[in-house]
Parts: C-alpha cells; sequence; structure tokens
C-alpha cells in the first residue's frame, strides 16, 4: 500500500492549547478518508499541517514517502477546496478556476483549455464568463472544486466543503464528490463534523476529540464496533449501557452500546415506558425507559407505534450488545 500521507505522532501545539496531540495517521493512495469529529477537535488543523499552512511543533510528515517539512504549500502537490470557497469576486468562472495556472505561468489559452476541462468535470460547462456573485451556493461550490482540480493535486483537502449547502444539495453533491473521486483517482482527505457524510462516503474513517484519533477504520466498522463510547454516541446516537445496568440485564458488568435498529418491540422482553414518539418518515424513534435508563428505539415504517406513556416490552440479539474499552 503506497502512503499518500503518513503523520507519525504528529503534534500542533498553540501554547498551552494542544490543537493536535501526538496523531498517526496513514492515508493510502486513492483513498476516500474522512476526519471526524466535533468542533475544535483538531481536524482543521490536522488538515492545515496536510497543505503546509501549519507547521508541527513535534512529529513526521510524509506526503508520498517525502519528507514534508519545510516545504511550501505550493510545493506540495496538495490542494485545498475551503468551506467559504475563497472564489475571487471581481474575476470570472473561467479565471477563477484558471488562477492557479496562471501563478504556475502556463499561457492563456492553455489554461482555460484546462479551466474548461475542469468546469466539465464538476458539471459546469459553458458557466465560465459569469462571475461568482451570479451563481448558487452549490455552483459556487463546484467551482472552488475545479479550482483545485485544475492543477491535478496528488492530494485534494476538502474542509467542511458541504456546510453551506442545504441538505437535499449536500446529499447530491456527496454522491458526486464520490464519484468523481473515483474516477480521478486522486486522494481525497475530508473534514467534516457530520458522521452522516463521513460514513457515507469515506473509505475510512478517524474520528478525533481533544486533539487526537480515538479510533480509526471503515464506516462499517465505526459504526457497528465502537471502541468508547464517545465514539458510539458520536457517530450515530447509539444507546449506552452502564456497568450496572448490562449486570442487571445478565450481562458483563462492563460499559455497552446498543444501536437503536437493533431494539424492537417483543412480548418476552425487558419492560420500559415510551415517553417520547418521534415520526421521521422512513422509521419512527421511541424514547424510552427501561430500569432508570433513557434508550432509543428506532422502530421500521410501517411497525406499530405505541402511544406515550404505554409499557411495552423490548428485545435485541445478544450479539447487537458491543462491549466498550471505556465510556470516555
Ligand atoms: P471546527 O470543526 O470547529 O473547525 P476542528 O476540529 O477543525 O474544529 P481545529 O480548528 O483544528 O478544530 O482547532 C483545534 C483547537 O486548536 C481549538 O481549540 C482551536 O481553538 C485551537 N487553535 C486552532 N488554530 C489555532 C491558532 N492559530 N492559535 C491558537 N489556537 C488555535
Amino acid at each position: 500500500m503506497t502512503s499518500a500521507v503518513r503523520f507519525q505522532k504528529v503534534s500542533r501545539h498553540f501554547g498551552s492549547v494542544r490543537a493536535v496531540d501526538g496523531v498517526d495517521l496513514d492515508v493510502a493512495s486513492g483513498e476516500f478518508f474522512a476526519m471526524l469529529g466535533p468542533s475544535g477537535s483538531g481536524k482543521t488543523t490536522c488538515l492545515r499541517l496536510i497543505a503546509g499552512f501549519e507547521q508541527p511543533t513535534a512529529g513526521a510528515i510524509e506526503i508520498f514517502g517525502e519528507r514534508a517539512d519545510g516545504v511550501p504549500p505550493y510545493r506540495r502537490n496538495v490542494n485545498t477546496v475551503f468551506q467559504d470557497y475563497a472564489l475571487f469576486p471581481h474575476l470570472n468562472i473561467l479565471d477563477n478556476v484558471a488562477y492557479g495556472l496562471m501563478v504556475k505561468g502556463v499561457g492563456t489559452a492553455e489554461r482555460h483549455r484546462e479551466a474548461d476541462r475542469a468546469l466539465e468535470l464538476v458539471k459546469l460547462p459553458g458557466y465560465g464568463t459569469r462571475k461568482p456573485a451570479q451563481l448558487s451556493g452549490g455552483q459556487r461550490q463546484r467551482v472552488a472544486l475545479a479550482r483545485a482540480l485544475v492543477n491535478k493535486p496528488k492530494v485534494l483537502l476538502l474542509d467542511e466543503p458541504l456546510g453551506a449547502l442545504d441538505l437535499k444539495l449536500r446529499e447530491q453533491m456527496q454522491e458526486e464528490l464520490k464519484s468523481l473521486q473515483r474516477a480521478l483517482g486522486i486522494t481525497f482527505v475530508f473534514v467534516t463534523h457530520d458522521q452522516g457524510e463521513a460514513l457515507s462516503m469515506a473509505d475510512r474513517v478517524a474520528v478525533f476529540n481533544n486533539g487526537g484519533i480515538v479510533q480509526q477504520g471503515t464506516p462499517q466498522e465505526i459504526y457497528r464496533l465502537p471502541k468508547t463510547a464517545f465514539v458510539a454516541d458520536f457517530v450515530g446516537s447509539s444507546n449506552l449501557l452502564s456497568p450496572d445496568l448490562m449486570a442487571l440485564l445478565g450481562g458483563d458488568r462492563r460499559w455497552a452500546s446498543l444501536r437503536p435498529e437493533a431494539v424492537r418491540l417483543a412480548g418476552d422482553g425487558t419492560e420500559a415506558t415510551v415517553e417520547n414518539v418521534s415520526f421521521l418518515g422512513a422509521a419512527t424513534r421511541l424514547a424510552v425507559e427501561m430500569h432508570g435508563t433513557k434508550l432509543h428505539v428506532m422502530l421500521p415504517a410501517g411497525a406499530d407505534v405505541p402511544g406515550v406513556g404505554t409499557r411495552v416490552r423490548l428485545a435485541w440479539n445478544r450479539q447487537d450488545i458491543h462491549y466498550m474499552d471505556d465510556a470516555a
């Protein structure tokens, strides 16, 4: 496996703030890699370290096998798509996209040809003569992408690029980004605090908390086998079962997680009381209380939905109980 980006014990401290603290990372060439975590967990700083806008205070960074120390951003063969797009308002779309090539000294005809091709890639052919203000938010996002792709980077860094789009457009762009990445074979490193986005697009996900990576793995591993309660909770609103509750239910006296969709209503299950019912369209979510613990239960569409205050019985398969290292 060729490494596109490798971090060895990389730290970036700002005074007493440990923005990134001892991170090991290995992104494979051609991989779609997501950095997922809450605000302030260190994702953007990691991205800026790859781009070269930040230097590590400790540790080593390699990009395609070469030490990145002291290599300025424009020599890294890495491009960034920023959340606010950072387009030049006074330049038309074609010149916005061609900007990086102009800086490199590529002649007008060639850079316009390349920019046209990049605009076709992002499904905006013929938009070259417009100004950024004459485009929708989604179209501006595509221009920002074309502007990065025109440089033919080996690694494309994306910092919450879909954050400003509405839900429907975001879902459409998720699918387009994924197929574009597959077609071009470029390594994508994507920063997001939206777990749905990370799970749906990435080949692998690194979950960040407090400047460190708590878990790395495929979306399926992260979702089904969270190592800590933090991961279980952050990646998909899991139910956390305390060691006492687990012992009461006849399991091991350890922290465990149980996905809401793994719980069903069954006549011979454990008694609980329905406290709230939320209709979500494709499913219905119940908030229930069981032995003093609040749980969520996801019922599939079409299931009989009990009313608030009803006593119900809950069951799940033994293999859906996932024990964790700790509750941190
Ligand atoms: P968000 O999703 O909100 O962008 P993030 O996970 O990307 O969050 P970072 O932007 O990497 O987090 O920030 C990590 C921590 O480092 C935060 O506490 C932030 O305040 C701090 N930090 C980042 N850049 C600097 C800086 N230049 N000077 C001082 N502190 C900084």
